[in-house]
């Protein structure tokens, strides 16, 4: 018998640890081959941004182009209605009775896989091959496999589970989606091939942002416009390690600084017409007002209703005692984001930047307390100093907790 490996998915997009799964399974099994099977969009993921079948079959391709012993199939984007593994598995049977077929799932397939239509269809058309994903303990992976081979086992038949030890990489179809979204680079994560697909065909890339960010061209200078994207993005790396919003990092990083292009004189002007209470400070120190300005701006020149993307941009600049978690990522992100250079010619400035961006994707408190007493200390350092209410209650309630 030939030994072939199925590998179905929505691969929406194909990316990295998809390959190393395949490659796994190849080596490990002895497979002739492992076919990749683009399925068809589920119903329910219609609305969803799921790419067109073309799309998916295309990339798919680009992926394998250069890789020994893969092969893609359209054999489920061409069957008519709704297609079950068990009837692909059939149709496989039946056209190539001197085959043995590997049916590959990944990590979340195999937590569903009781619920698939026929089950034990499946398991008696194929051997299934199981891989854990990113974070499962190898351990756990194999109960739950022991678990469907007890379930299935009959008198006359014991399925044929295996189970991949592939590398487990933090990578999944909606974080690549999400990261072109936000125009984040997803380097490492799919083939170059796909990205220039992914890029080319504009796949994944949201209007909604698109439009956003046009609109802030017209306003904001060059500069200002790239410190912006550099903070959303920074922003929702951490709302990635901090289980944050990731939109909501993005929208509000992009937005944070969207009244600095103001003079002071509109700046006051705007404070007025929004009926902003302003500080002492602020009256003196006019350009401290972008921040409260800048939320009024996001609800009203660009329609944010979320009141804590609001807050993020409120605080921004101050800071406050209790800050929500997205009001931290704005805070810290706002300080470390990779344009940021913090006076050259003083090394200790240069230390204490570096330390707060490795502080921050190890523990955001700490990196907020540190960059709310550096900030302090620079201010009150200078001769003549002011310090905004608003920064000393949120210094020291961090301080003293
Ligand atoms: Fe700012
Ligand atoms: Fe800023």
């Amino acid at each position: 018998m030939k030994r072939v490996g199925i590998f179905g998915g929505t691969f929406n997009p194909i990316h990295i640890s998809h390959l190393l799964i395949a490659r796994a399974a190849l080596n490990e099994l002895s497979l002739e081959k492992v076919v990749f099977m683009p399925s068809k969009n589920p119903p329910h993921k219609l609305n969803d941004d799921v790419a067109s079948d073309d799309d998916r079959m295309n990339m798919v391709r680009f992926a394998i182009e250069d890789e020994p012993g893969f092969e893609a199939s359209g054999l489920e984007l061409s069957r008519e209605g709704i297609t079950y593994t068990s009837d692909t598995l059939r149709i496989l049977n039946d056209m190539y009775p001197d085959t043995k077929f590997y049916f590959i799932i990944g990590g979340d397939s195999l937590e569903t896989f009781e619920n698939w239509h026929e089950p034990q269809m499946i398991l008696k058309r194929c051997a299934l091959v199981c891989t854990g994903r990113a974070g499962q303990e190898s351990f756990y992976v194999r109960q739950r496999i022991q678990a469907l081979r007890d379930k299935f086992t009959t008198e006359n038949f014991i399925p044929e589970i295996h189970y991949i030890n592939s590398p487990k990489m933090d990578i999944s179809s909606y974080l690549i989606r999400k990261y072109i979204s936000f125009d984040i680079n997803t380097l490492g994560m799919t083939k170059q091939s796909v990205s220039t697909y992914i890029f080319k065909t504009r796949l994944y890339r949201s209007s909604a942002y698109d439009e956003l960010i046009m609109k802030m061209e017209s306003l904001l200078s060059p500069h200002r416009l790239a410190h912006v994207k550099n903070v959303a993005k920074t922003a929702v790396r951490l709302a990635q390690i901090y289980g944050a919003d990731m939109d909501k990092a993005y929208i509000a990083g992009l937005l944070h600084d969207c009244a600095k292009y103001l003079d002071d004189e509109q700046m006051l002007q705007a404070a007025k017409d929004y009926n902003i209470e302003l500080e002492e400070i602020e009256k003196t120190s006019i350009q401290l007002v972008h921040a409260k300005v800048g939320a009024v701006f996001a609800k009203e020149v660009y329609g944010i209703e979320d009141e804590d993307i609001m807050n993020a941009i409120r605080y921004h600049t101050t800071g406050r005692p209790e800050m929500s978690l997205l009001e931290k990522i704005i805070y810290v992100a706002d300080y470390i984001e990779p344009g940021r250079k913090r006076m050259v010619d003083d090394p200790e400035a240069v230390r204490m930047l570096e330390r707060a961006r490795s502080y921050a994707t190890l523990d955001l408190d700490h990196a907020l307390r540190y960059i709310l007493k550096e900030t302090y200390d620079y201010l009150v350092r200078q001769t003549d100093y002011s310090i905004s209410d608003m920064t000393r209650k949120a210094y020291e309630y961090y301080r003293d907790i």
